[in-house]
């Protein structure tokens, strides 16, 4: 019996995606062999990666102007390859804090180069309750990027409107909302994303880039570190994680099939309204910390009346057959993590458990 899963990452799979992978493990399309024992450079792998990266460009409408590359070592990997290939010596780069993980993307930007918070949302306790509007950033207009993070994974915030950089290139970690909703990419120099949140299994880091963007990126690099190698080589300099990237297939497969990008926002906005509804109406139980105009559609925050009966509400649930919903070690509290893969019953599962738990226990 599968249970509804709330994990922030890695996450919940669409079913249907992990039942084509089990029907195809063993004979991959009549090939007598998985995809995994597959050469990278033969034509069955090759269709895999190519379909992957063509359905992400279709759900995207992405322009011949932007390439995908398949990166590894996870979107850490990205807040030093990031400064790495375009952050000079003599230039600077602005970093937006909202969160833990832009703050260790700012920690590697440091270790290789200068850099400036343009703005910051952190509270004196260390925590953050919403991102900052566009008025409160002060970008440097010779800045050599901004990078920003648009879904706060650990503190459930989420910029509903991108920050206008100008005509600075625009950095941004999507990992955790990457294909929430249609988003256009193209006013992006870069975006990256971590795929265990919302795109599949961990292993492998959907990069999508201005090609322009990506050749003034800096050639004293090791080859295998820079962006530029991975996207002349069709993300096949090196091995790719070809295993990930077909389960990422199959999630995208899925995805277009149950409607794309807008199926998936209304589905997602339907399940953060009902989460937000209850908590709202529950107030007086439920503490929601994050600012309305911040909130996440994909992690939503909160916490009961006690610690103790925080882990009540986890232990309760998980006997309900619902798992994932500790808070982060950070922030505590509940944390319930509701990506493309989590449907709305299984949603309205939750909201049903979370008031009768209000009720037995407020
Ligand atoms: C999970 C996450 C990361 C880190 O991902 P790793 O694959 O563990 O490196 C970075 N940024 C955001 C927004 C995340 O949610």
């Amino acid at each position: 019996m599968r249970v509804i899963n709330f994990n922030p990452g890695p996450a919940a799979l669409p079913q249907p995606a992990l039942e084509r992978a089990r029907d195809e493990l063993l004979d991959f399309e009549g090939s007598g062999m998985s995809i995994m024992e597959h050469s990278h450079r033969g034509k069955v792998y090759e269709a895999v990666h190519h379909e992957a990266q063509e359905r992400l460009r279709r759900l995207l409408k992405l322009p011949d102007t932007y390439t995908i590359v398949f990166s590894t070592g996870g979107a850490s990997m990205q807040f030093a390859l990031v400064p790495m290939n375009f952050l000079p010596p003599g230039r600077s780069a602005d970093y937006v804090l909202t969160g833990g993980w832009s703050e260790k993307a700012l920690d590697e930007a440091k270790l290789v180069g200068a850099t400036r918070v343009a703005g910051s949302t952190r509270l004196s306790d260390g925590r953050y309750v919403r991102v900052p509007t566009q008025a409160e950033v002060q970008l440097s207009p010779d800045a050599a990027y901004v990078h920003t993070t648009s879904n706060n994974t650990l503190y459930g915030t989420q910029f509903h409107t991108f920050l206008d950089t100008g005509p600075v290139p625009h950095v941004c970690d999507m990992s955790s909302d990457f294909l929430w909703r249609p988003t256009d990419l193209s006013r992006f120099a870069l975006t990256y994303a971590g795929a265990q949140k919302n795109l599949g299994p961990s292993g492998v880091v959907v990069v999508v880039a201005n090609r322009d963007f990506l050749r003034t990126g800096r050639k004293e690099l090791p080859k295998i570190l820079r962006y530029q190698t991975q996207a002349d080589n069709d993300s096949m300099y090196n091995t790719p994680p070809t295993l990930a990237i077909y389960l990422v297939r199959n999630v995208l497969a899925w995805l277009e099939g149950e409607g794309g990008l807008e199926a998936m926002e209304r589905r997602n906005r339907a399940k953060a309204e009902l989460l937000y509804g209850t908590l709202d109406a529950l107030a007086g139980f439920y503490t929601a910390p994050v600012e309305r105009a911040s909130r996440s559609v994909m992690n939503v925050v909160f916490r009961l009346p006690t610690e103790a009966l925080d882990e009540q509400f986890v232990a309760e649930a998980k006997q309900a057959g619902m798992v994932g919903l500790k808070g982060h070690r950070l922030t505590g509290g509940i944390r319930v993590s509701a990506y493309n893969a989590v449907s709305e019953r299984d949603v309205a599962t939750l909201v049903d458990f979370m008031k009768a738990f209000a009720k037995a226990k407020g």
